[in-house]
């Protein structure tokens, strides 16, 4: 979609540092790091929020799923971690393609500001 900025990061216009890609996902590195880890991940697909999700990206979520144990592993989150995805005005999402945020490597705090 043209300026949405993870679709540009997803095809390579805007550099990131990236973590695990495959034909579906990607996973990179947050710019402006709220944990020692904190990576997110994204369905290449531009798709808005958790909102704007249909019948046919089951498969496509799923997968994320999936792999995000796989990423924390990668990651060595052994000891635990968080997987958030902001949705809308009130979650405070402010890139509007759809991202799940994994940070990890610190105790946690709850509820969530
Ligand atoms: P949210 O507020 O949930 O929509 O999260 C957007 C996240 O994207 C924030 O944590 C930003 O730091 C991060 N972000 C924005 N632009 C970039 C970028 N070019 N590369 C990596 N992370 C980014
Ligand atoms: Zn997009």
């Amino acid at each position: 979609m043209a300026d949405c900025i993870f679709c540009k990061i997803a095809q390579k216009e805007i550099p990131s540092s990236v973590v695990y890609e495959d034909e579906n996902l990607l996973c990179f590195h947050d710019l402006e790091p709220q944990a020692p880890v904190h990576v997110l991940i994204i369905p290449k697909k531009h798709i808005a929020s958790l909102d704007a999700v249909t019948q046919e990206d089951a498969a496509l979520l799923g997968g994320l799923l999936l792999k995000t144990g796989e990423i924390a592993k990668l990651l060595g989150l052994e000891n635990g971690y968080r997987l958030v995805s902001n949705c809308g005005e009130d979650g405070l999402q402010t890139v509007r393609h759809l991202h799940f945020h994994l940070l990890g490597k610190r105790k946690m705090t709850w509820p969530p500001g």
